[in-house]
């Protein structure tokens, strides 16, 4: 039977360190590590991440500061609102919530965050550090994701790597910081023939497509290592993107839906807070 990766208990331990490096941080040099997290519009799922956001940061002790603009607010007040931010030496990461409503151009949104305040990592000098490896912030799913393999002791350094998705906040990033850490790394997307027989050579196997029980036992080696990322909803509620009851006999380790990736993201997010943070305090 497969070990299941447990994000809950790795996501606690990470955030008992944290919180002991932001209260030495804040200890030796007054420093305390800021998070302001704006959200335009009503939409119900996005108001409960910037919650859990905001949480998060109360828990590590950290200053959070929370804006909720009206569905209407203009391009121009969101890229004001943003400008203030990067000047103001209490924070040090800011997040928009994404999505924004479609009238606001999210790409001029995200580039207008100062490089060291994106602690999503989504800019464009973030992503090109990400791509370099000469890189302080990673999206923090894929960041969460390395965080887990090397709790459980599963170094990717010569492995047969395949990554499902190639989006920009997922499957990309994932792949660089698989090829950085010495993985061979292939990635898959909607137009991949012969999906099932690239997935069965993977040692580790993300899948992030986004569609529920797409990852079924043909697709993988037997041993492999098994990640995922999806984060759907069927007659039984949230589930991943792989068939978990027949794929888990089959595997070495698998992250189950939920209670593996899911708790490290927001992790993610206060580590790359408390990073700028650290990176503010030196440069005083
Ligand atoms: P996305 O932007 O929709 O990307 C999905 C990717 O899957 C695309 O690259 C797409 O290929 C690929 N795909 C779709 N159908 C496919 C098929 N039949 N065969 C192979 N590839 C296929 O999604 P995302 O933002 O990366 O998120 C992926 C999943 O992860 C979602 O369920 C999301 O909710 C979840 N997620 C979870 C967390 C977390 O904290 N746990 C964080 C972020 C996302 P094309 O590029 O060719 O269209």
């Amino acid at each position: 039977m497969a070990v299941r990766i447990d994000g809950k208990a790795t996501s606690i331990k990470r955030r008992e360190r944290i919180l002991a490096e932001t209260q030495k941080l804040i200890a030796e040099t007054g420093v305390r590590p800021g998070l302001a997290v704006i959200l335009v519009g009503d939409d119900p799922a996005s108001a409960i991440y910037v919650r859990n956001k905001k949480k998060g940061c109360e828990d590590m002790g950290f200053l959070s500061r929370e804006y909720r603009l009206p569905a209407e607010t203009s391009e121009e007040e969101l890229l004001s609102l943003i400008d203030t931010l990067n000047g103001d030496p209490e924070i040090h990461g800011i997040l928009v919530q994404l999505p924004v409503p479609k009238h606001i151009d999210d790409k001029k949104v995200i580039a207008r965050i100062a490089p060291e305040k994106d602690v999503d990592a989504f800019g464009y000098e973030n992503v090109g550090r990400i791509m370099t490896g000469d890189f302080d912030f990673v999206p923090c799913t894929p960041a969460g994701i390395m965080v887990l393999l090397e709790e459980y002791g599963i170094d990717p350094a010569g492995k047969r790597a395949v990554v499902i998705g190639r989006s920009n906040i997922v499957g990309k990033p994932m792949a660089m910081l698989l090829l950085h850490k010495n993985a061979t790394v292939t990635v898959c997307h909607s137009r991949t023939q012969n999906l099932a027989e690239i997935c069965r050579e993977a040692d580790i196997l993300v899948a992030a497509v986004g569609k529920a029980n797409f990852v079924t036992a043909d697709m993988v080696k037997p041993g492999a290592v098994v990640i995922d990322v999806g984060m759907n909803r069927d007659e039984n509620g949230l589930c991943g993107d792989v068939a978990f009851a027949e794929v888990e006999p089959l595997v070495s380790h698998i992250t189950p839906v939920p209670g593996g990736v899911g708790p490290m993201t927001i992790t993610m997010l206060l580590q790359n807070t408390l990073t700028s943070a650290r990176k503010a305090a030196q440069a005083k």
